[in-house]
């Protein structure tokens, strides 16, 4: 089954066609990378998807419903996670209260109350720090649990942003960049918890990566972006021997 449908989807920004008439499908339960040269307009995809741009033409839908026209909120709330090249994490909480503050969303806390007033709102419920803890068990997350995400080493940072949008139960997960700035140790890891998001968590994931090796080792299905157009989609053996490709990354 398709969980996501992009079909023909343009965005411009005066005058400038970021991506232009983006169509390909997301597979329920596939990993799904997208590629692409710098500037060729994956981000704006995600920003489109995600409900932070409306596109200039085409349609989103998610389970065959429309989701285009959805504030970002409402993306998430229909099952859309996402994370982001730049984090954005709450620097002054701790990591346990950051994942807890996702968390308790459900219970009708609402994040501004953590940002304004966090000490005060510190009411958390024992079944939300448990949930928390069995999350930051699983992204090797729970010997920081009392740190301030701004004390974190960059790699643990972005550990803690994935972790973060799991916590509100997504569908579908879109990961931007999520091994940039990683070393290799890092990335092997990043790789477990994609797989296990995946395969234990039953989580569609579309990934945006530069790191060709990651991408081969956890996609089944990559869509090449050049100049804001696809330029191609296959198996990332199929793309990796695309001549097209080769002659995008090269610039050639
Ligand atoms: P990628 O993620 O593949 O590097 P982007 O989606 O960031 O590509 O950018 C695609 C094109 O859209 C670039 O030319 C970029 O400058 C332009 N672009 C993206 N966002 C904006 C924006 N908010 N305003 C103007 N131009 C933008």
């Amino acid at each position: 089954m398709e969980l996501l449908q992009i079909k023909q989807v343009s965005r411009e920004f005066g005058g400038l066609k970021a991506i232009q008439d983006v169509s390909f499908p997301v597979r329920q339960g596939s990993i799904h990378g997208v590629i692409g040269p710098n500037g060729s307009g994956k981000t704006t995809l995600f920003n489109v998807i995600s409900g932070y741009y409306k596109p200039t033409q085409g349609e989103v839908w998610f389970e065959n419903k429309p989701i285009h026209a959805l504030s970002p909120f409402q993306v998430n709330r229909a099952g859309l996670a996402r994370t982001f090249q730049n984090l954005r994490l709450f620097k002054k909480m701790t990591v346990l209260e950051n994942v807890c503050a996702v968390l308790d969303r459900e219970s009708g806390i609402r994040i501004w109350d953590y940002v304004v007033a966090p000490k005060r709102v510190f009411r958390i419920e024992k079944e939300t720090i448990r949930k928390a803890e069995a999350l930051l068990e699983v992204f090797d997350l729970l010997e920081w649990r009392d740190f301030l995400a701004e004390n974190l080493p960059y790699g643990v940072q972005k550990r803690l942003e994935i972790a973060r949008a799991l916590a509100t139960h997504p569908k579908l997960l879109l990961l931007d960049e999520p091994a940039a700035g990683l070393n290799h140790t890092e990335t092997d890891e990043l790789a477990r918890i994609i797989r296990y998001i995946r395969d234990e968590r039953g989580i569609t994931v579309l990934v945006i990566e530069h790191d060709m090796k990651l991408m081969m080792t956890i996609c089944e299905t990559i869509t090449v972006m050049n100049e804001g157009m696809v330029l191609t989609e296959g198996t990332p053996n199929q793309v990796s021997k695309n001549k097209q490709v080769i002659t995008a990354y090269l610039g050639g």
